[in-house]
This record gives C-alpha cells, structure tokens and sequence, in this order.
C-alpha cells in the first residue's frame, strides 16, 4: 500500500509547466515519490491520510541564499553600515561554541520548515576552529530538509583581524579547491540524495579572480555548481574596477565563471550590460531582497535581468542580515520593490514571483525533480490554511500567496514524503524543549561576549 495520501484538499497550485491549478484534489505519494495527483481521489488506498480540506496545497518554497547559524547573532547586529557588520559578525562568530553553532543551524532550519521551505542553499564553511559543513550536514538529517550545501573558500583575508591585515593571502586556491572536493566526495548525495554539495567561493575581493576560475572549473569537472556573492555592496565594485579596470561581473566572464551552473547571490550593483552578460550566460540570480535593504546596499535591476531574459531565484539570506527566514516575506518585497523602482505595477506579478520561489529555483539549483507536484516529481508538498481572514476571499489565491500570506499559515510540511510539520507541530524532535535550550546557550555566550541585548 502507497505511503502517504494527501486528499481533498481545497486548491492544488502544481507549478508545473502548464501551471495547473486543480480543485478538490489529492496528492498520492510513495516512498517519497509523487505517484498520482489530481481532481478527486486515487483509486488506491494508503496507510497514512493528510486531510486537505480548506488547505492549499503547493510545492515546497525554495531558498537560494542563505547562512545557517547566523540565527546566533539574529537582532544583535543591526542598524549598522555594511563594513561594520562583517566586522562584528567576524567578532562575535569567533566566540561561537561548536555545539551552539550546531544549535543556532538546527534552529534556522526548524524556522524554514515551519514557514514552508523545504530547500535551502546555504554557504557553510570552516568556522573558526570547526567544520560548519559537518555541522550542517547533521542538522539537516536532524530537521529532515533537504539542503544544498555551498562550501565556503576564502583565499584572501576581507576585513583586518588581529595580525593579518585586509587583503593578506590567507590560503591558495588549490589548497582551498582541494577542501572543497574532499567536502563534495564526503557529502554530496547524502541523505538519500536529500543532501546535496556545491562550491561556494565567498566571492570577490575574499575569493580572488584565480579562485573563482578553479572553483567554477573543478565544480565542472565534478558535475555539480558553484555559488557566490557577487556585486552585494558598492564597495566590492569599486576595488573591483579599481584593481581590474572592469565590473564583477566582467571578471567572473573573463575567468569563465559564468553560465547555468553558477547561482549569483545579490547582484545589487550591477549595471544594464553587467545584467546582459548574466542572461546571456544563463547565471540564475539569487535575489534577496530584505537583506539587501536592511543592510544598505540598495535595491538591484531584477526587471532589467527579467527583461535580458535572465533566471531570478529568492534567498531569504541570513538570520543576522534579514532577520525572518520566511519566503513569503521575500516574494511579496521581491514583487513591491520592482513595481515601485520601474513605477509599473505590472512588473513581477503574483503567477512570476510564486514560480521564482519554485520551479525556476529548482531549475537553479539543478534539482529537475522538485519544484512543481507532478508524478515522478520527489514529495516536497506544502499546506496552507486559507480560513485565515488575510487569506479571504478565496478566488485569487496566488495573489494572496505573494502579497498575504505569511510564513506561519503554513500547517503542512512534507519534504521526500515524509510529515515534518503536521498541523503546526514539527514533529522530528521537541520544539520547545530545543528552544529552551537554546535560550540557556544563547544567554551564556551573551555573557560571555557582553553584547547587550533586550
Ligand atoms: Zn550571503
């Protein structure tokens, strides 16, 4: 008998291809598998029944940028420039435990799952003296997300730190691709192929041009992709030019850094040719627009990148640049922010924002087989309770997705077919017990670091 049956559910948004909206539907899964979705019910039975009634159902959210323990130092680093924040994020990460870095990742994904996402790309690394990815890794087999990992690679020190001024060489792009290989052959396919492992050079000016190139090559050559940041703040593109004569963008062309395989986080400052180049070349974009806000670094052309024919995707980025790692909060300022800097409210409607946040960062991500609900498709399946007020009236639901809904409407979360959060209770361990915990870390390494807080 099939595993899991999700039925009569109210408004089923496949996003597939042909963007099939179906009513009164059901979703039939097994071994983590979508074998049968559509109006009515399967003619099979199953062993366990998700009741759909008043929900609707969509594929799980897809987060393409972010920094998992970053909810550590979520609300203790704002309201500050750009250059001020890296510094006292380096400070305070520093004094960060291996075992709260564990708990602040475990907390970021318990966060995601119960606001709807069911992947996420996130950049990892070494953290002071471990290894985030390690941590990563374990923290997704504990919450049940399925997660891409971007293997952070520095080869030049970004900010001054106790006797290694900025712009030192602090490690060689062999040594730091050869970490990134050892990562990928350790954890890639993971999970039943839950986990998933990219390269994540830091980008420019951390990550030097011949870094980049290696990084994008060896990717390549092992068949997965690369990730960066890339044009995030004005100050990167003027060294940038200043050292080089051209753009970011210009050099990630020039080293070969570019195409489908290569996610640009941010692109903020970025130019109309710069969005050509990335179109041309197919580079999906990563945009995140709360942080880019909050931090100051400006609101970047997606209309332009849209326009060019580029691929734009929604990253939620880290707890400390945001704060929420909630996706709808992202869909609805990607969609308001456009309209109001091209003073067109046509441009990114509702339909375009939701596939942004789905299927198109699938297709980003090079996950073919998540994304939309379709049979063959993996089960990342999403419910959403539409009794809520801001939900009503019930006839334009994909408007209320995008300009509405919020992460806490979500009831339902199943990632590979299995239930993670079922009727708002996240089931793989206890949440509150966890939360407990974590505040008895947290107020000891605020002591410890005498940040202020409250
Ligand atoms: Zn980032």
């Amino acid at each position: 008998m099939p595993g899991l049956l999700v039925r009569d559910v109210d408004v089923v948004l496949t996003m597939d291809e042909a963007s099939r909206v179906l009513r009164n539907a059901s979703i039939l899964v097994e071994d983590g598998v979508i074998t049968w979705v559509g109006e009515g019910r399967p003619k099979e039975a199953a062993d366990r029944v998700v009741e759909g009634r008043r929900m609707v159902a969509l594929p799980g959210l897809i987060d393409t940028h972010t920094h998992l323990s970053q909810t550590i130092q979520r609300g203790l680093v704002d309201d500050v420039p750009l250059m001020k924040w890296m510094r006292v994020m380096a400070e305070l990460s520093g004094r960060v435990s291996e075992e709260l870095c564990y708990m602040g990742i475990l907390l970021c994904l318990l966060e995601k799952l119960k606001n709807g996402i069911t992947t996420t790309l996130a950049m990892a690394g070494e953290y002071g003296r471990f290894d985030e990815v390690e941590l990563a890794a374990k923290a997704v087999e504990a919450t049940g997300i399925r997660a891409v990992l971007a293997c952070v690679l520095i080869d030049y020190q970004e900010l001054p730190s106790p006797g290694v001024p900025a712009g030192s060489r602090i490690s060689s792009p062999e040594e730091e691709v050869r970490k990134a290989e050892e990562w990928y052959r350790r954890f890639d396919g993971g999970l039943g192929g839950r986990l998933r492992v990219f390269l994540g050079p830091q980008g420019f000016p951390a990550s030097s041009p011949e870094l980049l190139r290696e990084a994008a090559y060896k990717a390549r050559e092992l068949g997965t992709r690369v990730h960066a940041h890339v044009a995030e703040a004005e100050v990167s593109q003027i060294l940038c030019r200043r050292r080089y004569g051209k753009s970011e963008v210009e050099m990630l062309e020039d080293v070969g850094f570019l195409g489908e395989d290569s996610i640009l986080a941010h692109c903020v400052q970025i130019s109309g040719d710069d969005a050509k180049i990335i179109a041309k070349y197919g580079s999906p974009v990563a945009h995140c627009p709360s942080s880019n806000l909050k931090l100051g670094n400006g609101i970047p052309p997606i209309h332009t990148l849209l326009k060019e024919g580029g691929t734009v995707t929604l990253g939620v980025d880290g707890a400390a640049s945001n704060n929420a790692q909630d996706l709808f909060y992202e869909m609805r300022l990607a969609s308001l922010l456009q309209k109001g800097v091209c003073r067109n409210p046509s441009i990114l409607p509702a339909e375009k924002v939701l596939e942004m946040a789905t299927r198109d960062a699938a297709q980003a991500l090079g996950i073919r087989d998540i994304g939309s609900l379709k049979p063959g498709h993996r089960a990342d399946i999403i419910l959403i309770d539409r009794r809520a007020p801001h939900l009503i009236p019930h006839q334009r639901i994909t408007s209320h997705l995008v300009y509405n809904a919020r992460g806490s409407d979500v009831r339902t979360v199943i990632v590979d077919g299995r239930l993670i959060v079922h009727e708002g209770r996240f089931l793989p361990f206890d949440e509150q017990g966890f939360l407990e915990k974590f505040e008895e870390m947290m107020t000891q390494y605020l002591g410890e670091t005498r940040v202020r807080h409250g």
